[in-house]
């Protein structure tokens, strides 16, 4: 996106952190992007990104500064527009450290979350499953039983990134009693190296391979006090649910104006015969522009929780991962067999475009929780 074409309060060309995550992105991260399309877990990088607070904007800082939800989907937009797995892998560490500090746990919120923050751990988030469960798309997997002093956590979640034997993630449980569910569900941050937490490869995927993507087994895992972050979880959730699928909009971004940054790359020597293609450069360009200013908009209020929000959050997400998958394609055809070679950015954002389709919330879930949102009976 060039700040030059934005409404002058969205142009923030000189914002400090920005200027730190672009030196970043376009140097360290762009040397290991095919690297980390290959399967290698950037953690170098991450921290890098972290410490320099492109992780934690938006956050309440230390000093009470009120997180900046614009200036953390710009951050991870710039590192999407390199690398979409690293990009993804910001937004798993963000809502993860969404999670810590909205619990309002002392136990998550001190030393924890400010490790968290500078980059010191690393984290991510196991909500796809409950996001979908919500959702009515398929059943809750990891099931919770009560014991003394606090859980006992059983069930397998079948992918969750941004892992390591010594990570963390958000996961949730539906609470069982006697076998039988309650209706209520526990959310709790989920050790990788707890007795009875088994990481398992997962099978090789089309891309992300460097995500750190595993399966996490769960037998007899004990949560504790020291590690719950809402009983019962939902109306955690329902404040926390905007801001989560809004930091996604940070990655399609970047995916969107890498391509398009591609396109223009061929410009000088094959726009002669790249006008007659569709979604040219500047058409996509003014449409992506058009985009990241709705989401800036509705990133002044995260913590919206009506329903007319929401929907315009999903809305602006869908719209997103469909001008993903355009400008993805778009780029390749504008790029022709020069994109198609395995080293080129231009067909590793093709499937980075895919995913941000696919992965939760997928365009057809978001269509789905559209539909709930709009038709739903309102309370007298
Ligand atoms: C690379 C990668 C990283 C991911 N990272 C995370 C993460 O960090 N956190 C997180 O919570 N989720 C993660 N996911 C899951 C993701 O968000 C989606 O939930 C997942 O891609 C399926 O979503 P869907 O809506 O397409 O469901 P569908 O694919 O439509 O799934 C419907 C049902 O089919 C099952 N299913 C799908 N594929 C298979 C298969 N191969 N074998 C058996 N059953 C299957 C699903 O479990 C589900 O019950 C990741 C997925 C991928 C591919």
């Amino acid at each position: 996106m060039n700040p030059a074409d934005l409404p002058p309060e969205l142009a923030t060309p000189c914002v400090p952190l920005l200027e730190a995550v672009r030196a970043i992105a376009q140097g360290p991260l762009a040397a290991q992007a095919y690297a980390i399309d290959r399967g290698a877990y950037p953690a170098d990088v991450l921290k890098q990104l972290a410490a320099a607070g492109a992780m934690s904007a938006h956050l309440t800082q230390a000093d009470g500064t009120p997180g900046d939800y614009r200036l953390a989907i710009q951050a991870m937009a710039e590192v999407a527009k390199v690398c979409g797995a690293t990009g993804f892998m910001m937004w798993c560490q963000c809502v993860a450290g969404l999670y810590l500090q909205a619990s309002g746990n002392p136990a998550l919120m001190g030393d924890r979350l400010a490790q968290h923050m500078r980059g010191q751990t690393l984290g991510g988030t196991g909500l796809s499953n409950p996001m979908k469960s919500f959702a009515q798309i398929e059943a809750l997997l990891l099931k919770a039983t009560p014991v003394d002093g606090g859980y006992l956590v059983n069930g397998t979640l079948p992918w969750v990134s941004n892992l390591a034997p010594d990570h963390y993630f958000g996961a949730i449980a539906a609470v069982q009693v006697d076998g039988g569910c309650t209706g209520r569900e526990l959310m709790f941050m989920l050790r990788c190296d707890a007795p009875g937490v088994t990481l398992k490869a997962c099978p090789e995927f089309s891309g992300m391979e460097g995500t750190g993507t595993y399966s996490v087994q769960c037998k007899d895992l004990f949560v504790g006090a020291d590690d719950i972050v809402a009983d019962p979880a939902k109306p955690l959730i329902a404040r926390i649910r905007g801001g989560f699928v809004l930091l996604q909009c940070g990655i399609a971004a970047g995916v969107i104006q890498g391509a398009i940054d591609s396109m223009w790359a061929v410009e000088g020597q094959l726009g002669h015969v790249n006008r007659f293609l569709e979604d040219r450069p500047a058409d996509l360009q003014a449409e992506c522009d058009g985009l990241l200013a709705r989401v800036m908009k509705l990133a002044e209020t995260p913590f919206d929780t009506s329903n007319d929000y929401f929907i315009d959050v999903l809305d602006a997400r869908a719209h997103g991962a469909e001008l993903a998958l355009r400008a993805a394609q778009s780029a390749l055809l504008h790029q022709g067999a020069r994109g198609y070679l395995m080293r080129s950015e231009v067909q590793r954002r093709v499937r980075e475009a895919q995913f941000v389709a696919i992965v939760t919330p997928a365009i057809k879930h978001l269509r789905k929780e559209i539909h709930r949102l709009s038709t739903e009976e309102m309370p007298a």
